[in-house]
């Protein structure tokens, strides 16, 4: 059936195991350098008979940081989903490394009636329980570190500020060494100091060579974090370039009335 969910994810965001998705239209191709990490081909999506996501071809090139941007509607959620591969979809999603690590940030983190410091370390057990238990520790410190949270590992994390959880969200995700990260509006709702706390973690994921693609209604973010735009209407892809190119033409075809008015700053 489209557009059913195939599999819940602990906290609603922990990393796709590896191999996990093999109930997805998957497979792993020869594995290059070079290959995309993810290749969507034909990938659709429909509720009954609503279409959400138009049968379309995506790569996500290593490297890359992608911005997701468009109307309420427009797609963005529904197509990390596919890209994470826990949405059926038409079409095959294929992979350029066999057991791909990546981890997806949903928009509202659930985090776990725990501690911070528990919250990250179920996270790294469910994203490999065979990892030996000093690995984890080492892990969930360092991601905690890298997040600026070592303070507060001994709190309630759902006592925490909306920036401070995010950030949260953001060790959780980055604990487990993800080489693709998907973000789902990952500053919607903060206040701008907690909103460039994010972005400066999101830049460091970036420059450490991590894959991101994410999606915003901020196309100030997008200049600042993308290499690529890409910009969603209806389900379709309208316009796809380097993040340049992207507001150049942008700006043209606002000019002859063919760009949506407030879709850019
Ligand atoms: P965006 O992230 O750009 O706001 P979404 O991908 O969340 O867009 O949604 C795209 C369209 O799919 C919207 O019209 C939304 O209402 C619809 N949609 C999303 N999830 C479901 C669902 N579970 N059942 C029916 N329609 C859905």
């Amino acid at each position: 059936m489209n557009g059913k969910r195939l599999r819940a994810v602990a906290g609603g965001e922990a990393p796709a195991a590896p191999g996990a998705a093999d109930a997805m239209n998957e497979a792993v191709a020869t594995a290059t350098n070079a290959a995309p990490l993810v290749q969507l081909r034909g990938a659709g999506v429909s509720y009954g008979a609503v279409r959400v996501l138009a049968p379309l071809d995506f790569d996500v090139g290593r490297g890359e940081v992608i911005a997701l941007v468009g109307a309420n509607g427009s797609g963005k959620t529904t197509l990390l989903r596919v890209l994470h591969g826990v949405l059926e979809h038409e079409g095959t999603r294929l992979l350029g490394v066999p057991a791909l690590r990546q981890a997806m940030v949903f928009q509202r983190p659930f985090l776990l009636y725990l501690s911070v410091w528990n919250n990250l370390r179920i996270a790294l057990w469910l994203a490999d329980r065979k990892a030996p238990a000093a690995q984890r520790h080492a892990r969930a410190g360092e991601a905690l570190a890298r997040v600026g949270l070592e303070a507060l590992a001994a709190r309630p994390a759902r006592a925490l500020s909306g920036g401070e959880q995010q950030r949260l969200a953001l060790a959780r995700a980055w604990a487990t060494r993800p080489e693709l990260l998907l973000l789902d509006e990952p500053t919607a709702s903060l206040d701008p100091d907690a909103k460039a706390a994010v972005e400066k973690l999101l830049a460091g994921f970036a420059a450490d060579g991590t894959t991101i693609v994410f999606s915003t209604h901020d196309l100030g973010q997008a200049r600042r974090l993308a290499t690529r735009i890409v910009h969603l209407e209806g389900g379709r892809i309208d316009l796809d370039a380097p993040a340049a190119e992207f507001f150049a033409t942008a700006a043209a075809r606002r000019r002859d009335g063919l760009f949506p008015d407030g879709a850019l700053p």
